[in-house]
């Protein structure tokens, strides 16, 4: 894999006046005003550093800039885009934060996986639900993992 994410602050800073102009990594023309910003290794006017997505200034934002690949992207984009929500209770796999999901107490699932895992019926909003040993379950198998738990304990 070649893409590097990277985090990074940003920082204003002022032009010594004995000191040459530098050219903006953004636009490349001369950095003439009285404050610049320098973030990865490199200065900008401040409305030249943008978030590649919702255009917000990163310097006004005081902050952390993130990069990947080519692209600089605000913090919440950045999330947005390249965040995990975290793992899938039902298949274990990554959820990107762009993802709708569901959510059990602690659990996160995919759309598609919140479904009983023994019978794959899915919920409808207002369906009950039940969580055992960390599985989703309809109220019908619930109730069955019950009975068939009840009767294995008990001595014949
Ligand atoms: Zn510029
Ligand atoms: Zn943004
Ligand atoms: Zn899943
Ligand atoms: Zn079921």
């Amino acid at each position: 894999n070649m893409v590097l994410d990277k985090e990074e602050s940003v920082s204003l800073v002022s032009l010594q006046s004995r000191e040459k102009p530098r050219g903006c990594a953004g636009c490349n023309r001369k950095i003439r005003d009285r404050f610049m910003l320098q973030a990865l290794d490199r200065y900008w006017h401040e409305d030249c550093l943008k978030c590649a997505c919702c255009d917000c200034r990163l310097g006004r934002m005081g902050s952390t800039l993130y990069t990947r690949a080519n692209l600089i992207l605000c913090r919440r984009d950045y999330l947005r885009l390249f965040g995990v929500t975290g793992n899938c209770a039902a298949c274990s796999k990554l959820i990107p934060a762009f993802e709708m999901v569901m959510r059990a107490r602690d659990n996160v699932y995919h759309l598609d996986c919140f479904a009983c895992q023994l019978c794959r019926q899915r919920f409808c909003v207002g369906d009950k639900f039940f969580l055992k040993n960390n599985m989703i379950l309809c109220q019908l198998d619930y109730e069955g993992s019950h009975l068939n738990g009840n009767t294995e304990r008990q001595p014949q």
